[in-house]
């Protein structure tokens, strides 16, 4: 017959703490994942807002430096321009004309020669040179603007090729006393100039710097792209919303790359805009090194500690397995597999507990095998053995609820505890079990069984050795009665029967 089963159903410690162990190994490794987590975004959060200065730092100063030759340059042609407009200016010679309109006028390497063309186009005057190679300008867009437009002001061209070198045309118009048009004053800043600031700059491969014309023209652009220069950007959503606003950024594809880029301004007030960008995944690059080193050290911190976890609750279940094994080798009759009698009175010592708590009865049959000595002298102690494991199964078969405690009381003496039963029911599981027995020995009657039944609800200072005192009496009544019976502890003999 196999161990009888645990059927207190009562947990263990050690089952609490190996799953506590796995609980507190699992919300650590979740709660240093989440933080390390939180540091890496704040990391990339920094990154982004150190990538997001640097271009507006270089927007800046990329704004300063060409907004000062820009304006350097515009103040000579404005002088020259009012000057244009004195009567006298065509009464002097020539000599004195150059030093009246040119003394003060801005020159550096990469300024192309300032010149004045006349009303119909023809060049008149040349800073360069007294007598100018004659030249009609009259078809040029720089021209024909100032014509039509009285108030334009500074007027800065498209790239073009002028003198034999790429570069923007500034004019001014040349407005006579009575408004009409005496002409145009034009000067070139060459792409040299633009070629050179931009060498002086540190930048990534996938850097870029653009400069825009306030239309959306792209003036310069590094990386230099040929087939970019002079095209009008003006109708891209971006390009107005840089034109628009004073300053700001967005994430924009790369034209080149195709890849997500940073694009910052800083000034879109002044004649020419400049916008800086950069590749997203450049930004990041350090971060994404870092946090794939920290991600690896993480990993292998969290397998680790999984790992031990893991190892640590098998032990302890290993451990309390083997506990288990050996508490029920404590508890069980080794012949039949029932509880012994250690248990037992553990058993009936809660359970009277409990009864009285609840205020219910908790019922004891006592069993007891008749002229077992008689069998025992007859067939040997092996046989015996052999009747005392059957009539343990027959009790088995006919004790099923999960709170009962069928034990080995001690010889050829049983006892079933069956908690809640009444009277009147103890003796009818009693009168189950005689009859199982009866069937099974059959025939040849090897034996039978004697039962004494009581069931009391507990009360006063009585204890659980009350209830055995009733059925050991009531077994001794059956037993005196002629033995294959079952007998109730009567309210003779019992002041608390239920
Ligand atoms: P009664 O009907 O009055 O109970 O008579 P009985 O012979 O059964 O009672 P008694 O108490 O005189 O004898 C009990 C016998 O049970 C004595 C002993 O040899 C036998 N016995 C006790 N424990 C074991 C055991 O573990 N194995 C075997 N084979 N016999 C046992
Ligand atoms: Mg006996
Ligand atoms: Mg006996």
């Amino acid at each position: 017959m196999p161990f009888a089963k645990r059927r207190d159903g009562a947990s263990r410690p050690w089952r609490l703490s190996a799953k506590l162990l796995i609980v507190f190994a699992l919300v650590t490794v979740i709660g240093f994942s989440a933080i390390c987590v939180s540091v890496m975004l704040e990391m990339r959060r920094g990154e982004e807002e150190l990538a997001r200065q640097a271009l507006e730092n270089l927007a800046s100063s990329i704004d300063a430096d060409i907004g000062r030759n820009v304006e350097l340059y515009d103040l000579s042609l404005r002088d020259v321009a009012t000057d244009m407009q004195l009567p006298e200016i065509n009464q002097v010679s020539r000599p004195l004309r150059q030093l009246i309109l040119f003394d003060h006028a801005a020159t550096a390497k990469h300024f192309g020669v300032i010149q004045v063309f006349d009303a119909a186009g023809r060049l008149t005057v040349d800073a360069s040179t007294l007598d100018p190679i004659p030249e009609d300008r009259s078809d040029e867009e720089y021209f024909k603007i100032h014509l039509q437009n009285p108030d334009l002001g500074l007027f800065i061209s498209r790239p073009i090729l002028h003198h034999g070198a790429y570069a923007i045309v500034l004019s001014r118009r040349i407005t006579g006393e009575d408004g009409r048009f005496l002409g145009v004053v034009a000067g070139s800043i060459r792409f040299s100039y633009f070629h050179e600031l931009f060498g002086r700059l540190k930048l990534g491969p996938n850097d870029i710097i653009s400069v825009f014309r306030k239309d959306g023209t792209v003036i310069m652009r590094t990386p230099f792209d040929l087939d970019m220069i002079g095209k009008n950007l003006g109708d891209l959503p971006t390009v107005k919303r840089v034109m628009s606003e004073p300053s700001g950024s967005y994430t924009g594809i790369s034209y080149s790359t195709h890849r997500p880029r940073l694009y910052v301004w800083r000034d879109s007030t002044r004649p020419l805009v400049v916008l800086v960008g950069k590749q997203w995944s450049d930004i990041y690059e350090l971060w994404r090194m870092e946090m794939t080193r920290i991600g690896a050290l993480m990993s292998a911190l969290i397998l680790f500690v999984l790992g031990v976890t893991l190892f640590l609750a098998r032990e302890i279940g290993r451990r309390a397995a083997a506990e288990d094994k050996l508490e029920e080798l404590a508890t069980t009759d080794a012949l039949t597999g029932l509880r012994n009698r250690r248990k037992f009175d553990a058993v009936i010592d809660a359970e009277w507990r409990r009864a009285a708590r609840q205020r219910k009865p908790v019922a004891l049959l006592m069993i007891d095998a008749d002229y077992f000595k008689t069998y025992n002298d007859t067939f040997g102690h092996q046989a015996g053995d052999e009747l005392l494991v059957g009539i343990a199964i027959c009790i088995s078969d006919s004790v099923q609820r999960a709170g009962d405690c069928v034990a080995r009381y001690g010889g050829e003496e049983f006892a079933i505890l069956l908690p809640g039963l009444s009277p009147a029911e103890a003796l009818g599981v009693a009168e189950t079990i005689r009859l199982k027995v009866e069937q099974w020995c059959g025939e040849s009657a090897i034996t039978t069984v004697s039962v004494g039944v009581a069931s009391l609800v507990p009360g006063g200072s009585a204890d659980w050795n009350r209830l055995v005192k009733a059925a050991d009496q009531a077994l001794y009544a059956a037993k005196a009665s002629g033995r294959n019976r079952c007998v109730l502890a009567g309210a003779s003999n019992l002041s608390l029967v239920a």
